[in-house]
C-alpha cells in the first residue's frame, strides 16, 4: 500500500478538499502510474454530490487519466517505467461472460469496475483520478501515442472521446454519409471532430446560433440550430446516423424525422428524467431506430487514441489547477467551458 495525496468529496454537500487515499501495492499485472492530468467528466460532478443516489464516500472522481509509468508488476510486458499511459472509465470487470469475451467490457453482465466509485453494488470503493498516483491492472491501462504538448487534451479522449467513437465506429460512419451530431459540449464537439475525420459529412445541432461558427472550425460542414423548424425541414429524411450527446431531456421526434429509412438516432446523453415519448409512427414508417451506447471496450478504446493520434485530433481544453475544481463545477453546470476542463495534477503538489 502506498499512500496518495487526492481530492474527495466526503458528503453530497461538501466541496471537494484534499485527502488521503491508500493505493494497493503493484501486483504482478499492475501498472502504477503517477497522473499528470485528469480530464473533469459531468460524471464526477454527479458522482461527487450523489445526483445517482449511489456515491461511496470518499469519493474521489476522474476517469480520464493520463500519466507517466513509475512501476510496473513482472508480468507486465506492454509497458516500462516513463512510458506515457492513459486509463479511463474501467479498471476492471469479470473477463468471463460473453461481453467481455468480445471485448466489451463496459457491457460486462457481472457489472465492470468504475474507475471510481467502483462496486456500485457493494463491494470496495474506488478511486478516480483526482490524485497524484493510480495502480490499474495492465488490461485496463492505455497506449498512448499522441506526442508531448499534446497530453493534456488527450485526457478527454478516455470518456467523451470514446463515448462517442464508439457509436460512430459501430454504425458504421464514413464517406458519403451524412451525421448528425446534436449538442455542442464536451461529448459533442469530440463527435464533430472524430465524425469529420471519419470522412462523414458532419451536421451540427444546436439550439445557440452563436456556437455556429465554433462548430465550423471543429470540423462541421454545417450548422442547424433546431428550435427553428424551417432549418430542420430542410433536411427532412436525409441522415444515415444521428449521435445525440445532449443529456438535458427534450424531445427527440424532430431529430427522428430526419433519419433516412433503416437510419439510427443513437443517444449518448444521460438525462436524469426521460425525454418526452417517441412518435411510434414516424419510426415504423422508415423503419428507423433508437439506441443507446456506452463508452467502448479497451480495445476499441486503444483504436480510438490510435485513431486520434493518427488524425492529430484532441480535445479542446482548459487547463485548471486541483484547487479550482470547486469552481469548475459550477462553471461545467453552466456549459461555461470549451470544451473540457482537464487538472493539471503537478498544481496537488503542495
Ligand atoms: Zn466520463
Ligand atoms: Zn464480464
Amino acid at each position: 500500500m502506498s499512500s496518495t495525496l487526492a481530492y474527495a468529496a466526503q458528503n453530497a454537500q461538501s466541496p471537494l478538499a484534499p485527502h488521503v487515499i491508500e493505493r494497493r501495492a503493484v501486483g504482478p499485472n499492475d501498472v502504477a502510474i503517477d497522473i499528470l492530468y485528469c480530464g473533469v467528466c459531468h460524471s464526477d460532478l454527479h458522482t461527487a454530490r450523489n445526483e445517482w443516489k449511489n456515491t461511496l464516500y470518499p469519493s474521489v472522481p476522474g476517469h480520464e487519466i493520463v500519466g507517466r509509468v513509475s512501476a510496473v508488476g513482472s508480468n507486465v510486458k506492454q509497458f516500462k517505467v516513463g512510458d506515457i499511459a492513459g486509463v479511463g472509465c474501467m479498471v476492471d470487470s469479470c473477463q468471463h461472460c460473453a461481453s467481455c469475451g468480445e471485448s466489451l467490457e463496459q457491457y460486462c453482465e457481472n457489472g465492470f469496475t468504475g474507475t471510481y466509485n467502483g462496486p456500485v453494488f457493494g463491494g470496495e470503493n474506488t478511486f478516480g483520478g483526482y490524485s497524484q498516483h493510480i495502480v490499474v491492472d495492465q488490461r485496463f491501462v492505455l497506449q498512448i501515442r499522441h506526442s508531448a504538448d499534446q497530453l493534456a487534451a488527450v485526457a478527454p479522449l478516455l470518456c467523451a472521446g470514446i463515448t462517442t467513437y464508439s457509436p460512430l465506429r459501430q454504425w458504421k460512419v464514413g464517406p458519403g454519409q451524412k451525421v448528425g451530431i446534436v449538442g455542442l459540449g464536451g461529448l459533442g464537439h469530440m463527435g464533430v471532430k472524430i465524425a469529420a475525420a471519419m470522412g462523414a459529412h458532419v451536421v451540427l445541432f444546436t439550439t445557440s446560433p452563436n456556437k455556429r461558427e465554433d462548430a465550423l472550425r471543429l470540423g462541421a460542414s454545417e450548422v442547424v440550430v433546431s428550435k427553428n423548424a424551417e432549418e430542420m425541414a430542410a433536411h427532412a429524411i436525409s441522415f444515415d446516423f444521428i449521435l445525440n450527446t445532449v443529456a438535458a431531456p427534450h424531445d427527440l421526434n424532430p431529430f427522428l424525422n430526419l433519419l433516412k429509412r433503416d437510419a439510427t438516432l443513437c443517444l449518448v446523453g444521460a438525462p436524469d428524467s426521460p425525454h418526452p415519448a417517441t412518435d411510434v409512427f414516424g419510426l415504423i414508417f422508415k423503419r428507423r431506430r433508437i439506441a443507446g451506447s456506452l463508452i467502448g471496450g479497451i480495445a476499441e478504446t486503444q483504436e480510438m487514441l490510435d485513431f486520434c493520434a493518427q488524425h492529430n485530433i484532441v480535445s479542446d481544453i482548459e487547463m485548471i489547477a486541483m484547487q479550482d475544481i470547486n469552481q469548475a463545477y459550477e462553471r461545467m453546470l453552466k456549459s461555461d467551458v470549451k470544451y473540457r476542463f482537464v487538472i493539471d495534477m503537478a498544481s496537488l503538489q503542495a
